[in-house]
């Protein structure tokens, strides 16, 4: 058995192949949902034994008892949190990658899949307004983006700032920052400074009013911006935020991990103002980039900056920074060695299918978000609580309680009408709206609101 493994199996092929063939074709994409407190060790139990289990029985678990347990991600009907849409060129790609067992932590290992990845980060920068130089690498996702980033812009500040050693220092944030930003001050031993915000957003005005009122701002070495806010689709006052950090020296980070897609949009790209100045910002392709999971894009200004901090000594490992073999190293730009070339799907889609239609696919989700707010704003008994920001809205039921949208929540992904998870909006219970799949349409809006009876 043990050497079979190794050797292709045709039959099992087939099988695999019809299965991916069929997903992949599937239109819609079934929802499916596996109802509260699903309990699957039963099903699992006794199917991995000492000698192997027939591989029919096996796909059949998973096609039949797992996959329909699993929330499809990439249904037009899911609109909770963040959804996914990814094209159908960059899975199919994915399943390359994955054929190949391609790995890409170096440029000696594997230049090839390294430079198409950084032709997809090149772009970016450039949209973004970054100077020629800029880079980074992909990360599995904007939690270890902005962990990556932000321990560059701390070690960045010590190594500048002699007079800081052996004390903590502060990175300034709005409440509205994402939980992954908290999270990563937390594992880097850093405090938040928490500059309050105006409308939800963090401003140039309030940042300079935190720093100007600090006892110890020198402790203050960088701030970190959202162009996008995962809740709301609020910008931050990018160009404002920008102008006081450069005045104060402080690292300047955007987490753009769901809004940033907007640079792919003519229409969108003005707003982001002042990203042009950012030491580092992330998206990622497998939120409103259209890409399959996990991909976050991680720029720096000055890359040279996270190779210090990031780069992996080791003397199995040094020749991966020989001078003829460190032209471009992803593994030295954040924290992770061993990855898989997770820009390559994007990169292929992208190529394939050319940038104006990335653009066009962005200003579509933006363009249902402003029908859906209209439809809400017209109806009886619901209230708009903004105008969307990006492509999220929030909206209100009159009279209901947190319960009441609970319940709700369930109901709908039980008849699988939609995925719609509520919110919190200044300590109240909300419903929203996550807009991005192209596929959503307003006739499927107008069955989901009609079941807020
Ligand atoms: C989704 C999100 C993150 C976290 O990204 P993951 O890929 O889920 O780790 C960070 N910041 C913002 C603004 C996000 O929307």
């Amino acid at each position: 058995m043990a050497a079979d493994m190794f050797t292709f199996d045709p039959e099992l092929a087939d099988r695999i192949f019809a299965y991916c063939r069929e997903r992949l074709a599937m239109a819609p994409v079934a929802l499916d949902f596996g109802g509260t407190g699903t309990d699957l060790t039963g099903a699992l139990e006794g199917i991995i034994t000492p000698l192997g289990t027939d591989p029919a029985a096996v796909l059949e678990l998973f096609t039949e008892v797992l996959a329909p347990r699993v929330i499809s991600g990439d249904s037009e009907r899911f609109l909770a949190f963040i959804p996914a849409a990814p094209t159908k060129a960059s899975l199919l790609f994915d399943m390359i990658v994955s054929a190949s067992a391609l790995h890409a932590a170096s440029w000696l290992e594997s230049a090839g899949a390294v430079a198409a990845e950084n032709q997809v980060l090149e772009l970016l920068a450039s949209l973004a307004g970054l100077p020629s130089g800029a880079g980074g690498c992909f990360v599995s996702g904007g939690s270890l983006g902005n962990l990556s980033a932000l321990a560059v812009a701390r070690d960045d500040a010590y190594r500048r700032r002699p007079a800081l050693a052996g004390r903590k220092v502060r990175i300034a944030l709005s409440q509205e920052a994402h939980s992954s930003i908290g999270s990563a001050l937390h594992l880097l031993h850093v405090d938040p400074v928490l500059v309050p915000t105006v409308d939800h957003q963090l401003t140039g005005a309030a940042l300079a009013k935190v720093l100007a009122d600090d006892p110890d701002p020198e402790t203050i070495v960088a701030v970190a911006a959202t162009a996008g806010t995962t809740n709301a689709g609020i910008i931050d006052d990018l160009a404002g935020v920008a102008a006081v950090a450069q005045e104060h020296d402080l690292w300047f980070h955007v987490d753009g991990a769901y809004g940033l897609a907007g640079l792919l949009s003519d229409a969108v790209r003005p707003r982001f103002a002042g990203l042009e100045l950012a030491d580092s910002f992330i998206v990622d392709p497998h939120k409103w980039l259209f890409a399959p999971f996990d991909a976050c894009a991680l720029l720096y200004r000055r890359p040279q900056l996270a190779r210090a901090v990031h780069t992996q000594h080791a003397s199995y490992l040094d020749i991966l920074h020989d001078d003829h073999n460190i032209e471009w190293n992803p593994s030295d730009y954040a924290v992770h060695l061993s990855r898989r070339p997770r820009g390559l799907p994007i990169w292929f889609s992208l190529a394939v299918h050319g940038t104006a239609a990335y653009g066009h696919a962005v200003d579509q989700a933006i363009a249902i978000a402003h029908d859906a707010a209209a439809l809400i704003e017209a109806h009886p008994d619901l209230e708009l609580i903004r105008q969307p920001g990006l492509s999220i809205v929030l909206f209100r039921r009159r009279g209901w309680t947190t319960a009441d949208y609970e319940a709700w929540s369930e109901r709908l992904v039980l008849d699988q009408i939609g995925f719609v998870t509520p919110t919190g909006w200044e300590g109240e219970t909300v419903a929203r709206f996550a807009f991005l799949h192209p596929h959503t349409t307003l006739e499927m809006v107008e069955e989901i609101l009609a079941t807020m009876r």
